[in-house]
């Protein structure tokens, strides 16, 4: 029935493989929820700086996973199963938890940076999640504007009716919202001009590839001037080199986040990080 309407044919024929792939996805989903249970997931977060200032104005909370056998796992080797398994509800629960604690951690340390969640596709059709997510907010006495969720325009797109709504319930709560990997989906731009978003991060593919293709570059080019004629903030994601970060700040790019500057770092050596790097804080 789940394989049915996964593919939404409305039908599956059985067959073998089948049957070991759900005994797979069984022992992936119980081991996965005892990973958010016992706490095997680790956050890392990754500082997003404004490219006038050199200010680190946010930091991108990426989930790992520190599995006893397999060792250190990217969010790319388990998201996707979360998200096929239905685990990811509890994952983002947890994400959410963890980012807010950060939050406070900064307050208390008198530093004015946001945290950036990742939201899932599924998290966009579950009206039960703003109300979870203000319950969190008010729990943390954390002010929601501290608070950014990355959206992709293809999780809007699956359902962006249904999307649409949940989006503008977070964006009256004071959430802050970022469309994540723009120029990626198939989206229509009449559309995404529509949701309540107040950033767009130009995906990766795009910045890496500027300096080497001329495509790329006008793709950025044209996307900095699209988010800031439609009064949006727009940021780079893979930034690797100082040259591109010259290149974005030329373009009158808003923010800049990629090795360049700082790798996804746990908690403490990221808090170390904003102590001792280069790139300010306040001010
Ligand atoms: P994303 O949201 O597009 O995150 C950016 C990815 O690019 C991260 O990979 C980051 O480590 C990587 N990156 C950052 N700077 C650079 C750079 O300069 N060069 C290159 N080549 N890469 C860079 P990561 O951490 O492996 O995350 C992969 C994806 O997994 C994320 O893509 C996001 O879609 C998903 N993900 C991560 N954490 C979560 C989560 O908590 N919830 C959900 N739903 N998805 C998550
Ligand atoms: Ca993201
Ligand atoms: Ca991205």
């Amino acid at each position: 029935m789940y394989a049915a309407k996964r593919s939404q044919s409305g039908y599956e024929v059985y067959s073998d493989t089948q049957e070991q792939s759900t005994r797979a996805d069984l022992a992936f989903k119980s081991e996965l929820l005892q990973a958010i249970n016992r706490d095997e997931l680790v956050l890392y977060f990754q500082p997003k700086i404004e490219l006038g200032t050199s200010k680190v104005t946010s930091v991108e909370a990426l989930v790992r996973w520190q599995h006893p056998q397999r060792g250190f796992l990217s969010p790319d080797l388990f998201v996707p199963m979360a998200e096929q398994t239905g685990l990811i509800d509890q994952l983002t629960v947890w994400v959410l938890k963890k980012a807010m604690l950060q939050c406070t951690e900064f307050n208390n340390a008198g530093m004015d940076i946001t945290v950036a969640v990742n939201l899932s596709a599924r998290s966009l059709h579950d009206f039960r999640l703003p109300g979870e997510i203000a319950r969190m907010l008010f729990e943390g006495k954390i002010r929601p504007s501290m608070l950014v969720l990355e959206i992709t325009e293809s999780a809007v797109m699956s359902n962006p009716a249904e999307a649409l709504e949940v989006l503008q319930i977070l964006d009256k709560m004071g959430v802050s919202l970022s469309i994540d990997d723009f120029g990626t989906g198939y989206s229509s731009l009449a559309y995404l001009t529509k949701l309540p978003v107040d950033e767009i991060k130009i995906d990766k593919s795009f910045v890496l590839e500027m300096v080497l293709e001329k495509h790329a570059a006008v793709i950025v080019r044209s996307t900095i001037e699209l988010g800031h004629n439609l009064g949006k903030k727009v940021v780079a994601e893979g930034v690797e080199t100082r040259e591109i970060w010259n290149l974005l700040s030329a373009l009158g790019c808003d923010t800049a986040q990629g090795y360049y500057m700082s790798k996804p770092l746990p908690a403490d050596k990221l808090m170390q990080w904003l102590r001792e790097s280069q790139w300010k804080v306040t001010g």
